[in-house]
């Protein structure tokens, strides 16, 4: 008899000659197909991948596997999943693996299971575990656009034009090179020159252009926005602009680079410049601020307590010869009389540190009482199932005392509830294991690994420090006179 399984797998298997101690090709492959098994996947024998004697690092062809991505891409897709060893066999570094995850992942619909690291979602410690991977991915695919950007600001210093022609030109893929459209290049200059007059608004101009029945670049009415984008365009005087995250324009940006193009200007500068005076003094009137981000914001807001008080310590950035540092809040407020002032550079540290030790030396760490585990609720669920089997017990054995079932039926019916109350404890025992104490610090040392590697990081950016941060801490207790911190994890 064939199973019809949902899952149909390729598998790929790569030995990395660098290290000696792992799993042989043959060993990779009967772990695979043993863990295809156990979890009812099919694996389809055509597409089983074996890259043979070569390093990953040292060759960058890995043919197998570019035959795998090749196939994947295929319609209908011959396979759903890929199962390999563990995600290092994968890839051969961080940037390669989100590149070719996203590409299955995404926009293939591939799972990809690692057999050794397998991710079971409904577990909090893979939950917690998986949004690591995924800050981590968020980190590493910064780094890779952070490579495309530097490829646009080159090109940009270079006056090349990137982007779409604004209204007014045409471009040339051949010549990668603006060329004026006439037509269009004159309506750009009466906007140019109906702006500059003293009761011209934004409104006016979008209200002129569509009477007139002059339409966009894309044939739309003409808007508020596409209007400010042709009044702060500096491309009409010839030159190149680039910004950093280049479609938010920000004019503004410090690190905005402006450069000679090589194309032909439509507006000379003198126009341009009172252009960009009226839509300053237009931006001063209506532009409300946004408000910004807490300059003295920190990813470990809120994480750090007061060992007098118990209030939180809020942090003040560096500025002015002063150094960026926390300092409790119910100090700043006079209510508290310890003042808890301490450094950045002392702090984070010193709970790095900790940190380390913990996991590293399995040091008996404090772990919060994590009400909103997963676990927890599953619990409190089978226990009022129990209950509710008892009230079945109650009403079949009332159902044959007043002989409404026959001794027969009761006895059915109590086998049955006997069945039902047998799996529910069993599996109340496997959850009370998991919440277990020992089981969630085994846990806690193996994200306080992953942790340390992201949080000590430099190169990653605070918001990701922050979301690991915490989900990692319950709360860092500071204790100044006895200069010591304790951390409870969740
Ligand atoms: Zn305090």
């Amino acid at each position: 008899m064939t199973e019809l399984n949902e899952k149909k797998a390729a598998v790929y298997i790569r030995v990395s000659t660098d290290d000696q101690t792992e799993y042989s090709p043959d060993s990779q492959m009967k772990l695979c197909i043993a863990y295809a098994k156990d979890n009812n996947i099919d694996i389809l024998p055509e597409h089983i991948y074996r890259e043979n004697g070569i390093s990953g690092r040292t060759v960058d062809k890995r043919p197998q596997f570019q035959k795998m991505i090749a196939n994947a891409k295929k319609k209908p897709k011959p396979f759903n999943t890929i199962l390999v060893y563990d995600f290092s066999r994968f890839a051969r570094n961080r940037e390669e693996s989100v590149t070719y995850k996203t590409l299955l992942r995404k926009k293939l619909e591939i799972e990809i299971i690692s057999i050794t690291q397998p991710i079971d979602e409904k577990k909090k410690e893979s939950v917690i575990l998986e949004s690591i991977y995924e800050a981590m991915d968020e980190y590493y695919s910064l780094n890779l656009s952070e490579n495309v950007k530097r490829g646009k600001k080159e090109k940009a210093t270079r006056g090349e034009f990137q982007g779409v022609a604004p209204y007014g030109y045409k471009y040339d893929k051949n010549t990668q090179q603006l060329y004026i459209d006439e037509e269009k290049a004159e309506i750009v200059k009466m906007i140019f020159k109906k702006w500059i007059e003293p009761d011209t608004t934004i409104r006016k101009l979008c209200k002129f252009m569509n009477d007139t029945n002059f339409k966009t670049t894309r044939g739309h009415k003409w808007c508020d926005r596409s209007m400010k984008l042709i009044l702060q365009n500096i491309t009409y005087t010839g030159k190149v602009r680039f910004t950093e995250g280049g479609m938010k324009r920000n004019y503004d940006h410090p690190d905005m680079i402006i450069s000679q193009g090589k194309h032909p200007p439509i507006i000379d500068d003198e126009l341009w410049n009172l252009a960009q005076k009226k839509m300053q003094e237009h931006k001063d009137k209506w532009y409300k601020y946004k408000k910004e981000y807490s300059k003295n914001e920190h990813w470990l807001r809120g994480i750090i307590k007061c060992s007098e008080c118990g209030a939180s310590l809020s942090h003040v950035n560096a500025m002015k010869g002063r150094s960026g540092h926390f300092q409790c809040c119910g100090y700043n407020k006079g209510r508290c009389l310890s003042s808890h002032y301490i450094r950045d550079s002392v702090i984070i540290p010193t709970i790095l540190e900790q940190l380390k030790k913990d996991y590293s030396e399995r040091l008996d760490i404090n772990i919060g009482e994590n009400t909103e585990s997963i676990e927890l609720s599953e619990i409190s669920l089978l226990k009022k199932q129990l209950d509710r089997l008892e009230i079945k017990r109650k009403r079949i054995k009332d159902a044959y005392i007043n002989g409404i079932d026959t001794i027969n039926e009761y006895k059915e019916n109590k086998t049955e509830l006997d069945k039902e109350e047998s799996n529910l404890k069993k599996e109340l025992e496997k959850l009370n294991y998991n919440q277990s104490v020992k089981m969630r610090k085994e846990r806690t040392y193996k994200i306080c690994e992953e942790a340390y590697k992201i949080l000590s990081d430099d190169s990653v950016p605070p918001n990701i420090k922050d979301t690991l941060a915490h989900k990692l801490f319950e709360k860092i207790v500071y204790n100044k006179q006895e200069e010591t911190i304790e951390i409870t994890y969740k």
